[in-house]
């Protein structure tokens, strides 16, 4: 299977920014094996902003446009060295790619990405994909930026034709109400359809470091179940999930994709 796996800052990081070195350590692992039991493996990764935030010591999350933009470039130089150490370990090969809006809004540049992964995959190196937050800002008017990474991997899985999309989050999956706040609130282990109800029931985002949250969720599954892609939403404290999850079992919240064999 060809698997795209998101994991959100709030995943790879501590609450103080740091990186949380077994967490990764652990996701690498999965990540490997999975990779050497024949899937096609391509990361979505956030966490450039938290952990630039962490390593230049700034007090959270930057409001203004070019701290942002500079805490990005720094964590994003930091998050790749640390992939590209744990990875090798398991000989497997990383590749970076960072995406603005413009790369894949316009048919000719999303031709150069979608060549560039089609080849990487060939190769068999393991593409990492963020969006390029050092540059990547939004002037009036004009929207160069996708946002977040849950419509970006959402994105990423559309063009390299992906069976299955994994985001992997703070929470277990998709619930009936807010679990943090309702002890009624159930896990909904399978959707078939989006519907305004569902999206009724997606709330505003969670994390200090991280951006979005539900709604770009249920956005992102809307985005490749109508191209018969799958989607999992699933807890990134556990990243050994993903075995059960690449094998079909039911875990987290699983948005079956439209294929005419269902
Ligand atoms: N691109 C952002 C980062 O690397 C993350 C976006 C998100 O949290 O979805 O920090």
């Amino acid at each position: 299977m060809k698997i795209v796996v998101k994991v959100g800052t709030s995943t790879l990081a501590h609450a103080t920014g740091r990186l949380n070195i077994r967490r990764v350590a652990e996701l690498v692992t999965v990540l490997s094996d999975l990779k050497n039991a024949g899937h096609q493996l391509i990361l979505v990764s956030s966490g450039a902003i938290g952990m630039g935030v962490g390593k230049l010591n700034l007090p959270g999350r930057p409001a203004d446009m070019p701290t942002k933009q500079a805490a990005a470039a720094v964590g994003q130089c930091e998050l790749m060295y640390t992939y590209d150490k744990l990875f090798s370990e398991y000989h497997h090969t990383v590749a970076q790619l960072l995406l603005t809006r413009e790369d894949v809004d316009f048919p000719g540049r999303r031709q150069n990405f979608e060549n560039a992964m089609e080849r990487l995959l060939e190769l068999n190196a393991l593409p990492i994909v963020n969006e390029n937050d050092a540059v990547a800002t939004d002037e009036v008017g004009v929207s160069t930026t996708i946002g977040e990474n849950d419509t970006l991997s959402a994105i990423v899985a559309r063009c390299v034709g992906a069976d299955l999309l994994v985001l992997l989050s703070d929470i277990d999956g998709l619930y009936t109400a807010d679990p943090r706040k309702d002890p009624d609130a159930a896990l909904i282990p399978e959707v078939r359809e989006i519907t305004p109800e569902l999206t009724a029931l997606a709330g505003s985002p969670g994390s200090a470091l991280g951006t979005g949250g539900m709604a770009t969720k249920l956005k992102a599954a809307e985005l490749v179940m109508a191209c018969g892609c799958d989607m999992v939403i699933a807890n990134g404290q556990r990243p050994e999930l993903l075995y059960g999850i690449a094998a079909g079992e039911p875990i987290g919240t699983r948005f079956v994709g439209r294929r005419e064999d269902r």
